[in-house]
């Protein structure tokens, strides 16, 4: 089944996405790809996949991704957030994650946990039904 999946990375962790995505394309040409404005552009020159790109970050594409989660339309965030330098969207960045934990969403904020999170077998199958909570 396709799944939607977002790509987003900050300035100084876009080597990191890119490097990740490349030895991932084989699965994540399997899915709907989404992604902030800037991001997006990288992946898609370097992955030549369609990629759908939102607007840059600081210019609202993290609450465009957000607003993707509220209504159920993203099925999980990959996400490296730069730990080590402020970012001028800073409240979009904690908004992102925070919806993240309302919709109990699948997000990966470090290339470890985006790993296990796309080789597996709950995110390749089928069955797994992630838990919506009723609110
Ligand atoms: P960008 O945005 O892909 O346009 O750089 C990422 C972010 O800062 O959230």
């Amino acid at each position: 089944m396709q799944k939607t999946i977002a790509l987003v990375a900050h300035d100084h962790k876009k080597p990191d996405l890119i490097k990740w995505a490349l030895s991932h394309k084989a699965e994540l040409c399997k899915h709907k790809l989404v992604a902030t404005g800037t991001t997006g552009g990288l992946l898609q020159k370097e992955l030549n996949l369609d990629i759908h790109r939102f607007k840059s970050g600081p210019l609202g594409g993290d609450q465009q991704i957000g607003a993707l989660i509220a209504e159920q339309k993203l099925d999980c965030l990959i996400f490296f957030w730069d730990p080590l330098n402020p970012a001028p969207h800073d409240p979009d960045v904690k908004a992102l994650l925070r919806l993240c934990s309302v919709w109990n969403l699948p997000v990966a904020c470090t290339t470890s946990t985006a790993d296990m999170i796309v080789t597996s077998p709950l995110f390749i199958g089928d069955d797994y039904q992630r838990d919506i909570p009723d609110l």
